[in-house]
């Protein structure tokens, strides 16, 4: 492979870490162009933005009418799952059925925030507790693979609990976190394939895993993108695309309504999720997840460029701490420091060395997209 020049991007901070990331003449980068033509034309945060969503929100009363709940979400304990909750219990009116799933690496911060969350809104929370031996075999197996989604076993158990949940209590609308205001740049699908794609789950598992899986949950594409939604009539909502969503005042309202406690960084109420993120993807790939997160909050108008580069200069992780974590990781996961360090300096693979079901998510989103359903998204 030629080595390309190093660019990055005149409007956000992404750069040719992102190897297919393309600019055009201004120098401007095709994340910012799909945020200005795909999502921003048709993103409304104003009084039709609200309107859109109390018709959905009265829609999603009358069909829960006579049953326990009238949606469902999950809790991790991050600011956006946090936050939604407050606005869909105190705002909305709904009746969500709130789960968790604990893969076992919950931060501290992360049991407080939902235990102070679910308490203050006086509901009762459903924990899915992920079999922790099957776990440590698949992020084992993750490691073990090469690849830099090593995230996946952790958010694949998540989207597989709250697809499960949805199914067995019957609920038929499921609300999310996901927004454009803090995240409509995505990580590129070179930085973190599709965590959904049972597939290529097993395939690792198969080459690196030493034990059978018989409890981890899976959910595949096929059954949550189309028999759920088309034949189940199951649906997501994000309701924190029809406002305004402003990080730093959702923090604000949540310390100070909930006593919630920040993270240094987004998705940091995972302890491996922060390794991971923090250390293991930029040291052993160069891909610093911090630049889409910024990239997301410049063109939202939540940061400035100028703030985000001198952000960049300093490491994303602890120098004088990482060996901790390091320690901490491999011995949570049972395995020597020493095949922890052979994992991050041996050869670096992608999703493509293994099975996967690229094609069908490539059809899905082209048909999403032409249909406008899907805004912006991964590439
Ligand atoms: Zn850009």
């Amino acid at each position: 492979m030629s080595e390309r020049e190093y660019q990055q991007c005149t409007q956000c901070v992404m750069d040719t870490t992102d190897s297919a990331i393309v600019f055009d003449d201004n120098g401007v980068c095709d994340h910012c162009n799909t945020f200005n033509t795909d999502i921003l034309p048709n993103w409304k945060t104003d009084e039709q933005g609200w309107r859109e969503l109390q018709v959905i929100v009265d829609k999603i009363k009358a069909e829960g009418k006579k049953k326990d709940f009238d949606c469902i979400m999950g809790m991790s304990g991050g600011i956006d799952s946090s936050y939604l909750l407050y606005l869909a219990v105190e705002k909305l009116g709904l009746r969500p059925l709130v789960f968790h799933v604990d893969a076992g690496w919950n931060s501290q911060q992360a049991v407080n925030n939902i235990e102070v969350m679910v308490d203050k809104l006086n509901l009762d929370l459903f924990t899915e507790v992920i079999d922790w031996e099957e776990m440590k075999d698949l992020q084992r197996a993750f490691f073990r693979s090469g690849v830099s989604h090593i995230d996946t076993p952790q958010d694949h158990a998540f989207f597989a609990t709250m697809y499960k949940f949805a199914n067995k209590y019957k609920v038929k609308h499921i609300l999310t976190g996901a927004n454009y205001s803090t995240e409509c740049i995505r990580n590129p699908k070179e930085w973190m394939y599709f965590q959904s794609d049972s597939i290529q789950i097993k395939d690792i598992h198969k080459q690196f895993g030493e034990r059978s899986i018989k409890n981890f949950p899976l959910t595949n594409i096929l059954w949550h993108k189309v028999y759920l939604p088309y034949f189940k009539n199951i649906k997501v909502v994000t309701p924190l695309n029809y406002m305004p969503y402003i990080k730093e005042e959702a923090v604000e309202l949540l310390k100070t309504r909930f006593g919630w406690q920040e993270y240094p960084q987004k998705h940091f109420e995972s302890r491996f999720t922060r390794f991971y993120e923090s250390y293991w993807l930029p040291e052993k790939f160069g891909y610093d997840v911090r630049k889409v997160q910024y990239a997301s909050l410049i063109l939202t108008g939540q940061m400035t460029r100028d703030e985000a580069l001198e952000r960049l200069k300093t490491k994303p992780y602890d120098p004088e701490n990482v060996h901790h974590d390091f320690e901490f990781v491999a011995n949570k996961l049972d395995m020597s420091v020493a095949e922890l360090q052979a994992c991050l300096d041996g050869e670096n693979k992608t999703y493509k060395d293994y099975k996967n079901q690229e094609s069908i998510y490539n059809v899905g989103a082209k048909v999403m997209r032409k249909l406008g359903l899907v805004r912006g998204g991964k590439r």
